[in-house]
C-alpha cells in the first residue's frame, strides 16, 4: 500500500501545497525501495538548510511560468513548458541563478524535485487540459525513479491532476550521464507509462546523438543557438535539415526553441518543423495562454514563403576519390636505368612511373624526359646499371585520396608544368595507392565547376538553376501567389563582342545588383540561370514597381559601360549573327513577368517556361517590361 494512495489521501494530497509533496519526495534513505510521497514533513536537508534557496523551498518562494509550444503547422498551441521563478526583484529570480544556488547549498535534488510538484501542482489547480513540459536533469529523474519507483512518481502527479500521457518530461544535463544504457532503461520505463521524454536544449555542444538513438525520445528540442538568425545562416538551416531526417528516422518530433523574428518562425515553418517556442511566439507568463502572439499568428496564416539562405557552392566540390586512378607499377630508390627502361617498354602506356620506397613515395620520373636520356649515345653502357633515382622529381606533388578537386586548382595554375605533364602522386594516409595525371584532373575540376555553377554562378554568386527550381517548387508546394520574372538584356552580344569579356561581365554583375537592390531579400528570390538571363521570384506586393525601377535603373546605369562614342551615337556599329555590320543600340533590359497561382502549375519547369514565354513577348514588343495576362498564359 506505499505505492498507492487512497481516494481520501489523493484529495487531501491535492489540496496540500507543493511544499509538502516536496517534503516527502526528498525523504530518501538510500537503498529503500520505495516511500510514501505524501509524508508532510520537510527533507532534513532542506529543513536545517541556511542558505538561501532552502528558505525560499520552505517558505513556498519559488513559483512556475509557463510558455507555449506551438505547432509550427497552424500556429495553435501545442503544449506548455513549465519554468521555475524565484521571487521577483531577487538575485534568485532566474532559474540559473536558483540551479547555481541548489549545487552550492547541495540541493540539487530536492531543488529539481520541488520544480516538478510545483510545476505540476499549479498546472493542475489551473484545471489545464493540455500538455505540459517539465524540466528535470537526467541525473534527479533517474533518483526519482530508483529511488521511488514509477508507480509512485506517476501517483503523485496523478494527484495533482495531471493525466501521464499529458506529461512531457523535458530532460536536461543528460551529458553529464555516465551510464546512458541505464537512463535509457529509466526513461522507457517511464514512458510505458504515458509519459513522454524531451530531450531539451540539443546541438549545444554537449548533445549525445546516441542517447537520442538509444532513448528514441517523442521530442528533441532545438537548442536555440541553431534558431537565432536561421535566416541569415544557410549553414543552420542545413544543420536543421540533418537533424529532420535523423527526427524522421527515430519518429521523433523536432521543437525549435528560441524564435524570436517573424523571419525565423517563417523559415521554421517553410522547413516542417514540427514546433516552436521562443519570445516571438509568447514569452513565458504566469498563465498558460490562449493563443500566441498576434504578429506570430500572422506568420502562421501567411501563405508567402520564405527565402532559404544559400550556401555559396562554388567552393564545395567533388574530392580527388571520384578520379580514377592508374594503377601504376612502381620502382624502388634502388631500380636501375636499365630496369626503368624495360618498365616503361612494357608499359607503353605509362606516363611516369612513382619512386617509391617501401610505402612512402620519394619521386616521379616522366617517361618521355627518361628516355630522351636513356636514348642519349653511350647513356646505357656509362648508366644503365646506376639507379634511376637520378631522373626523379623528388618535389612530386604527393596528393591525399580524400583531397578536394577545388584545392588542386593550384597544380593546374602553377609554374611548374611538370605537375601537368608528370601528373601527380596519389596516397591515402601517406601510403601510394595510385598515379594520377594532368589531363584527369583538368577534367575533374572542370566537372566540379559545372556542376557548382548549377548551384551558384560563379560571376554573381547568385543561385543557380537548381537552388531556383527548388525555390519554385517550394513556393508551389506552400499554395503562395507570387510573380515570376524572366530578365534578359538587349543587344548585349554587340556590346560583349565589342567591348570584350570583362566589360560583358561588368554589365551582368550591374543587373544582378540592381535585381538585389529591388528585392525584399525576406520574400523575393533572385536567381541568375546563366549569361544575361535571370529569374527574379517576388512575393512582395510592389513587384511591378519594382520590376520597372530595374528596366529603368538599368538603362541609366548602363551606358556607363560604352564608351564616350557609342554615348553620343546611342549605340555601336559591330556585326550581327550573320556577320553583316549594322548599328546596334545602347543595352538595354526586358523583364518579362507572369503572375503565377499555384494551383495552376504542377511544376517549377511549367513555371520558368512561362516565365521564359513573357521575356520573349517582352523583348519583341521592344517593351522593357511586360506582364503576361493569365489568358496570353494558358493560349501559350
Ligand atoms: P530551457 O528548458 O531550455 O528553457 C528555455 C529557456 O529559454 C527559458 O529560460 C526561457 O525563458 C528562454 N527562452 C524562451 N524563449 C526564448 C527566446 O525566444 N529567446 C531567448 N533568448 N530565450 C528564450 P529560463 O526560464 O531562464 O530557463 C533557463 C533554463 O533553466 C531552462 O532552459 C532549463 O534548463 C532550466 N530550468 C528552468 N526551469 C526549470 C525547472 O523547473 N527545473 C529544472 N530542472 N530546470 C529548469
Ligand atoms: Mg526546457
Ligand atoms: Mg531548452
Amino acid at each position: 500500500m506505499e505505492f498507492q494512495m487512497s481516494m481520501t489521501q489523493q484529495a487531501v494530497t491535492t489540496a496540500l501545497p507543493a511544499i509538502e509533496f516536496f517534503s516527502s519526495v526528498v525523504e530518501i534513505s538510500p537503498g529503500a525501495r520505495a516511500k510514501a510521497w505524501s509524508m508532510p514533513a520537510l527533507s532534513d536537508a532542506v529543513r536545517r538548510g541556511r542558505g538561501a534557496l532552502a528558505g525560499l523551498i520552505r517558505g513556498e518562494g519559488l513559483y512556475p511560468v509557463f510558455q507555449p509550444i506551438v505547432s509550427l503547422r497552424d500556429g495553435s498551441i501545442y503544449a506548455h513548458e513549465a519554468l521555475i521563478r524565484g521571487p521577483q526583484d531577487t538575485a534568485l529570480h532566474t532559474p540559473d541563478a536558483l540551479l547555481t544556488a541548489a549545487a552550492q547549498e547541495g540541493l540539487n535534488f530536492e531543488f529539481e524535485n520541488h520544480c516538478v510538484i510545483a510545476a505540476c501542482q499549479r498546472w493542475g489547480k489551473l484545471v489545464e487540459a493540455g500538455r505540459l513540459f517539465v524540466n528535470i536533469s537526467a541525473e534527479v529523474l533517474v533518483q526519482i525513479l530508483e529511488q521511488y519507483g514509477r508507480a509512485a512518481l506517476l501517483e503523485l502527479i496523478n494527484g495533482f491532476g495531471v493525466l501521464p500521457r499529458k506529461l512531457v518530461f523535458e530532460i536536461t544535463e543528460y551529458q553529464r550521464v555516465a551510464d546512458m544504457d541505464h537512463l535509457a532503461r529509466m526513461v522507457r520505463e517511464l514512458r510505458s507509462a504515458g509519459v513522454a521524454i524531451a530531450l531539451d536544449d540539443f546541438g549545444d555542444g554537449r548533445s549525445s546523438l546516441r542517447l537520442w538513438s538509444q532513448v528514441r525520445p517523442e521530442f528533441v528540442k532545438i537548442d536555440k543557438y541553431f534558431t537565432k538568425n536561421l535566416s541569415q545562416h544557410a549553414d543552420k538551416l542545413k544543420t536543421i535539415q540533418a537533424l529532420q531526417q535523423i527526427g524522421a528516422l527515430f519518429e521523433t518530433a523536432l521543437v525549435a526553441e528560441g524564435i524570436e523574428t517573424e523571419d525565423d518562425l517563417r523559415l521554421l515553418r517553410d522547413l516542417g518543423i514540427d514546433c516552436g517556442q521562443g519570445y516571438f511566439l509568447g514569452r513565458p507568463a504566469l498563465l498558460p495562454r490562449e493563443q500566441i502572439e498576434a504578429g506570430a499568428l500572422a506568420v502562421m496564416r501567411d501563405r508567402r514563403v520564405a527565402v532559404f539562405p544559400e550556401l555559396r557552392r562554388a567552393s564545395q566540390s567533388g574530392v580527388l576519390s571520384r578520379i580514377a586512378l592508374l594503377d601504376a607499377p612502381t620502382v624502388t630508390p634502388s631500380t636501375s636505368n636499365d630496369e626503368l627502361v624495360a618498365l616503361f617498354l612494357n608499359h607503353k602506356k605509362l606516363h611516369a612511373v612513382a619512386v617509391v620506397d617501401g610505402h612512402r613515395p620519394v619521386g616521379i620520373i616522366n617517361r618521355s624526359n627518361f628516355m630522351n636520356e636513356y636514348s642519349k649515345l653511350y647513356y646505357r653502357e656509362v648508366w644503365g646499371k646506376k639507379p634511376c633515382l637520378v631522373h626523379a622529381n623528388l618535389a612530386s606533388r604527393l596528393i591525399e585520396r580524400n583531397h578536394n578537386v577545388d584545392e588542386l586548382i593550384g597544380i593546374l595554375t602553377s609554374d611548374d608544368q611538370r605537375y601537368l605533364t608528370d601528373g601527380f602522386i596519389v596516397t591515402e594516409n601517406g601510403r601510394y595507392v595510385g598515379l594520377g595525371t594532368g589531363e584527369q584532373l583538368v577534367r575533374s575540376v572542370t566537372e566540379t565547376r559545372i556542376e557548382a555553377a548549377r548551384h551558384a554562378n560563379p560571376l554573381t554568386f547568385l543561385p543557380g538553376n537548381i537552388p531556383i527550381s527548388q525555390h519554385i517548387e517550394r513556393l508551389l508546394a506552400g499554395g503562395a501567389e507570387f510573380v515570376a520574372c524572366y530578365a534578359d538584356l538587349n543587344n548585349f552580344k554587340p556590346f560583349n563582342d565589342q567591348y570584350g569579356y570583362w566589360r560583358g561581365d561588368e554589365m551582368i554583375r550591374l543587373l544582378a545588383r540592381l535585381a538585389l537592390a529591388h528585392c525584399d531579400p525576406k520574400r523575393d528570390f533572385v536567381g541568375h540561370v546563366g549569361g544575361d538571363d535571370f529569374i527574379i521570384l517576388y512575393q512582395s506586393a510592389d513587384w511591378q514597381q519594382q520590376c520597372q525601377n530595374i528596366v529603368s535603373e538599368f538603362a541609366a546605369r548602363a551606358v556607363d559601360l560604352f564608351d564616350e562614342a557609342a554615348r553620343a551615337a546611342g549605340g555601336i556599329h559591330a556585326e550581327d549573327r550573320h556577320g553583316v555590320s549594322r548599328f546596334f543600340p545602347l543595352t538595354t533590359l526586358s523583364i518579362g513577368a507572369v503572375r503565377i497561382r499555384s494551383d495552376e502549375y504542377a511544376s517549377a519547369e511549367q513555371v520558368a517556361s512561362v516565365a521564359a514565354r513573357a521575356k520573349h513577348e517582352a523583348k519583341t514588343a521592344r517593351s522593357g517590361f511586360l506582364v503576361l495576362e493569365s489568358a496570353e498564359v494558358s493560349s501559350c
